[in-house]
C-alpha cells in the first residue's frame, strides 16, 4: 500500500497548476486520487513571489485571479519608432505568484494534502516511487507513490549547444502624478544600450494610472549585479519620462535559454515538470502557458489512468527554429534588437504572439520568417544542421 497515487514536488507554477488541476481529474475518476503537495517552508530553498505574465484568449481558467491584463502593447525599435497593436485574439494578462499559491490551496479538495518538506532525494521502483524529505524540525520522512512529478531545478542542468541566460529586474513603480495607460502595455523597448552579443530591453506593464511593473532584461551570457541592474532601469525610467518613482517592490531572475532536451520521465515512476521538464520555451523565457499545456496532459492521463508521462509542450519544429535563433544571437550574428524590431514591424502581432507560443501555422511562419534578417538566419540554420549531422555520425 502505497501513501499517495501522486505527489507533486515544489509548489511553483507546475506544481501548483498540477495541484490543482487534480480536482478535476478526481471529478472525472471513480476513485480519487490522493497527491500530496511538497514545499518546504519560506525560506533559502524557496524562491520568492513573483509574476507571472502570459498570454490567451479572455475566459481563461485564472482569469479571476488576474493582477492586470491588457488588449494592446506596443514594441519600441532601437530609434523610438512606435508599433502599437490590438495583441487579438489573445489578450496578456499578469498573475501574482502569491495569489494562485494561496487559491490553489484555499481550494483543494480534501483528497490534496499539503506538506512542508524539503526533498532530498527521489528513488524508483517497478511499483512505486520513494520521496525522502526533512520536516522543518529535522524529522526525516519517507513518502511513496505510484507517481512522483517534480518540479525542482535538475542538477546538474541539462547541456546544450547554446546556452544564453534571459536576466531580469523589474521595480513595482509608484509615480507622484498620473503617468501611465492601465489599458496599454509595453511588450518590449529596445531602446537601452545594446550588449555586444544578445539583446537589451525594457518593458512597462501598468497596474493603474500611477503604478507599474517596468522591467529591464537582457538575452545573454551573465547576469548583472543588482546594482547594474538598478543603475539600467534608472537609465530606463529617465528614457520613458519617470524620472520620479518610488520603488515599492521588485523582482529579480534568471531564465535558462537553451536547445539543451529536457527529459520528463527519469524513471518509471519518476517524471520531471515545469522549467525542470522542458515547459520554457527557449527563444523567449515564457514558461507559464507551457506548464498549462502540460499540466493537462499529465490531468488527462491520470484521468483516464495511463501512465502519465508530461508532454515537453513545444512542436519540435518550434524547439528547432529557437535553436537556430538562439546560435544566431550567441554568435553574434543577428543583431537581437534588428531581429526582434523586424519580427514585430513586419506581421500583425496577434500572428506573432501565436507563433511564440507554439499557435502558428507553419506556411505563416515561414512568412514570418522571411521577415527577420534572412541571410544570417540561413547561415544559423545551415550551421547548426551541420553541427546536428556530425554530432549524429561522432560516436
Ligand atoms: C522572477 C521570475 C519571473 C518570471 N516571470 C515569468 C513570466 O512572466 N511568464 C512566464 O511564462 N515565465 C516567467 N518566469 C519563468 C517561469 O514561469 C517561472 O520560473 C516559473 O515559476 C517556473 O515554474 P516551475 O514550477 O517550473 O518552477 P518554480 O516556480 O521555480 O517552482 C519550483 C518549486 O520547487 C520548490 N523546491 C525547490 N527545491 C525543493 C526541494 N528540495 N523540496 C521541495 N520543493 C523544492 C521551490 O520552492 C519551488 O516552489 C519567471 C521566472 C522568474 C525567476
Amino acid at each position: 500500500m502505497v501513501d499517495y497515487d501522486v505527489v507533486v514536488i515544489g509548489a511553483g507554477a507546475a506544481g501548483l497548476t498540477l495541484a490543482h488541476r487534480m480536482g478535476q481529474v478526481n471529478e472525472r475518476r471513480v476513485s480519487p486520487l490522493r497527491t500530496a503537495l511538497v514545499e518546504p517552508p519560506r525560506g533559502p530553498s524557496t524562491p520568492p513571489p513573483r509574476t507571472w505574465c502570459f498570454w490567451e484568449p479572455d475566459g481563461g481558467p485564472w482569469d479571476h485571479l488576474l493582477a492586470a491584463r491588457w488588449e494592446d502593447l506596443t514594441v519600441v525599435g532601437p530609434d523610438g519608432a512606435e508599433f502599437r497593436s490590438p495583441a487579438e485574439p489573445y489578450v496578456y494578462k499578469m498573475l501574482r505568484s502569491a495569489d494562485v499559491d494561496a487559491h490553489v490551496r484555499a481550494t483543494a479538495d480534501g483528497h490534496v494534502e499539503q506538506r512542508e518538506l524539503y526533498v532530498e532525494d527521489v528513488a524508483d521502483g517497478p511499483d512505486h516511487a520513494t520521496v525522502s524529505a526533512v520536516a522543518p524540525d529535522g524529522d526525516r520522512v519517507v513518502l511513496t507513490a505510484r507517481w512522483v512529478f517534480d518540479s525542482r531545478p535538475p542538477s546538474p542542468p541539462p547541456v546544450g549547444r547554446t546556452h544564453l541566460l534571459q536576466h531580469f529586474r523589474g521595480w513595482f513603480v509608484r509615480t507622484p502624478q498620473d503617468a501611465f495607460d492601465p489599458d496599454a502595455a509595453v511588450l518590449m523597448d529596445l531602446r537601452p544600450p545594446q550588449p555586444r552579443r544578445g539583446v537589451a530591453f525594457g518593458y512597462v506593464l501598468p497596474l493603474s494610472r500611477r503604478e507599474a511593473l517596468v522591467e529591464y532584461t537582457e538575452f545573454g551570457r551573465t547576469a548583472l549585479s543588482t546594482p547594474e541592474y538598478d543603475r539600467a532601469l534608472k537609465d530606463y525610467c529617465d528614457r520613458v519620462g519617470l524620472p520620479e518613482v518610488e520603488v515599492t517592490a521588485a523582482e529579480q531572475g534568471v531564465i535558462p535559454m537553451t536547445d539543451a532536451r529536457f527529459p520528463t520521465r527519469t524513471g518509471r515512476r519518476l517524471f520531471r515538470v515545469g522549467a525542470a521538464g522542458g515547459a520554457t520555451r527557449p527563444s523567449t523565457g515564457y514558461t507559464f502557458s507551457g506548464v498549462a499545456r502540460q499540466t493537462s496532459a499529465i490531468a488527462d492521463a491520470l484521468a483516464a489512468d495511463r501512465v502519465p508521462v508530461p508532454p515537453v509542450p513545444h512542436r519540435p519544429r518550434h524547439l528547432l527554429m529557437d535553436a537556430i535563433m538562439l546560435r544566431a544571437l550567441a554568435s553574434e550574428r543577428v543583431s537581437g534588437a534588428d531581429f526582434f524590431t523586424r519580427l514585430f514591424a513586419a506581421n500583425r502581432l496577434g500572428d506573432v504572439l501565436a507563433f511564440l507560443d507554439g499557435d502558428s501555422r507553419f506556411t505563416r511562419e515561414l512568412a514570418m520568417g522571411l521577415t527577420t534578417p534572412v541571410a544570417a538566419m540561413s547561415l544559423s540554420t545551415a550551421d547548426h544542421l551541420w553541427h546536428t549531422l556530425r554530432s549524429r555520425a561522432t560516436p
